[in-house]
């Protein structure tokens, strides 16, 4: 990394000196310019080796998510918030790390921790064996339900009505794994990107149910009129940290930083925030 960023200062340099025969000093100055910000750049590199001696990674932790599922996740003006964000963002800085949030399609969420290109998913990932085939999991933060969703005059009253029908789900999601139990039934299965693609599909009368969590259950049926949550749930679920497996590091890290949250009270004051009691 070190010869790249030389070889740019020489680059630089050398730039600098072509224009500098008979050329304008514009051209002179932004050679320098450009000599000056690789040496800089020089210099951050040489203090985040320093850092990495010190086991430290590079102080960013890398969290991915999909900002589609509200309260855990979602977009709030140009920013990603919700429930996750913050537990994250509090775990990072027990650490002594900067949090830096990348919102993806949910199911690349898994294949971007194992590449490493990002350190954990946090996105309301429910502990699955399979899942747990391509990564560890924290210990668990909340537990949540998979839902029906549908319209008000639905004659779907809980799980057994969803035989032969049409169920909108988010791709990859639990929901589409319980879902897709129901083909053998005769069901159709509906993949959306994002849950609220489900929910808008429902409305527009192509599909007769979402099936997806609780909580954006809640915020999506509050959103629009004419639909409503079967009180009968399909599944009750467990909520972790996704890690890159066999990076047992971070995950005691995680664990550790979750259990000062929960002891704190703190884990529970952030869902608090964003989910009312009832
Ligand atoms: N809890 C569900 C899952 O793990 C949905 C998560 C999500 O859509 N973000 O698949």
């Amino acid at each position: 990394m070190k010869k790249q960023v030389l070889a740019l200062v020489m680059a630089a340099v050398m730039a600098g000196s072509l224009t500098a025969c008979g050329s304008s000093a514009a051209d002179t100055t932004t050679a320098a310019q450009a000599a000056t910000t690789a040496q800089a750049e020089e210099k951050k590199e040489e203090t985040e080796t320093e850092t990495e001696a010190a086991g430290d990674e590079d102080g960013v932790l890398v969290m991915a998510t999909n900002a589609e599922f509200p309260p855990y996740e979602y977009h709030d003006g140009g920013e990603i918030v919700g429930i996750d964000v913050e537990i994250a963002e509090a775990i990072a800085e027990k650490l002594g790390k900067t949090l830096e949030v990348e919102d993806i399609a949910f199911d690349s969420i898994i294949p971007e921790i194992q590449s490493g290109k990002a350190d954990f998913g946090a996105a309301g990932m429910t502990v699955d064996e399979d899942r747990l085939k391509n990564v560890d999991f924290s210990d668990p933060y909340t537990t949540a339900s998979q839902v029906i969703i549908v319209k008000e005059d639905s004659d779907i009253a809980g799980p057994d009505d969803l035989s032969g029908k049409y169920i909108g789900v988010q791709l990859g999601t639990t929901g589409d794994i319980y879902a897709t139990d129901y083909e053998e039934e005769g069901s159709t299965i509906e993949r959306y990107n994002k849950g609220f693609e489900a929910v808008q599909a429902m409305l527009q009368g192509k599909i007769d149910a979402v099936v997806i969590d609780i909580e954006p259950a809640k915020v999506f049926v509050s959103q629009n009129e004419g639909i409503k949550i079967l009180d009968e749930a399909l599944t009750v679920e467990e909520y972790a940290i996704a890690v890159k497996k066999g990076n047992t590091e971070l995950l005691e890290q995680i664990n550790g930083a979750l259990a000062e949250l929960k002891d704190s009270g703190e884990l529970q004051a952030i869902i608090d925030k964003y989910i009312s009691a009832e």
